[in-house]
């Protein structure tokens, strides 16, 4: 990757979207990344089409649905380069606890034991659960991974400045697992 602008997509799979919000947290260095990045597909933009070929792809999240091993599929098969942002998207973490219970135990205790008023199970407008949850690198490869719960701003810009710089990051320099 040379010193010209990068493109640049991100989306959150089973996350909180606290990964983003850290993105976001980069504060005033946003406005000196806009000179260097193009943000082409994002929750964080209005676009919403992936292009057919992105420079970095940047996921949150773990792999929790069939719509979220959709979305990791698009995002290799589009993406020159792919970031696991987070510990869900890197281990799996908080969206894999329920990797120790059997589904129809968790449905059965989100959907009826915890509800009071019309207690159902959604089997429409929802993606179906995939088991085990599993990082996205349990599906599809990874190339760089930033692990923390959220990582930090710094870490992001630093993963993010070494690509527009033309080097590849080494987030472990930067980076712990967990808050
Ligand atoms: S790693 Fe932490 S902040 Fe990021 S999506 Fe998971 S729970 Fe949220």
């Amino acid at each position: 990757m040379n010193n010209a602008k990068i493109t640049v997509a991100t989306a959150w799979l089973d996350g909180c979207s606290g990964c983003h919000m850290s993105f976001l947290d980069m504060d005033q260095r946003l406005v000196e990344l806009a000179q260097l990045i193009d943000i082409v597909y994002s929750p964080l933009v209005d676009a919403k089409e992936l292009p057919e070929t992105v420079d970095v792809g940047i996921l949150e999240g773990s792999i929790s649905s069939e719509d979220d091993l959709e979305k990791a599929q698009q995002f290799r098969k589009h993406c020159k380069l792919l970031i696991s942002l987070g510990d869900c998207a890197v281990t799996g973490n908080v969206p894999a606890l329920r990797n120790h219970f059997k589904l129809a135990d968790v449905l059965n205790r989100a959907y009826h034991e915890n509800v009071t008023l019309q207690p159902q199970i959604p089997t429409r407008g929802v993606p179906a659960l995939r088991v085990p949850v599993k990082p996205i690198h349990g599906e599809v490869a990874v190339d760089v991974f930033i692990p923390g719960c959220p990582p930090s701003a710094e870490a992001i810009w630093y993963v993010l400045s070494e690509l527009i710089a033309g080097r590849m990051p080494e987030p472990s320099t930067v980076t712990r697992f967990g808050a």
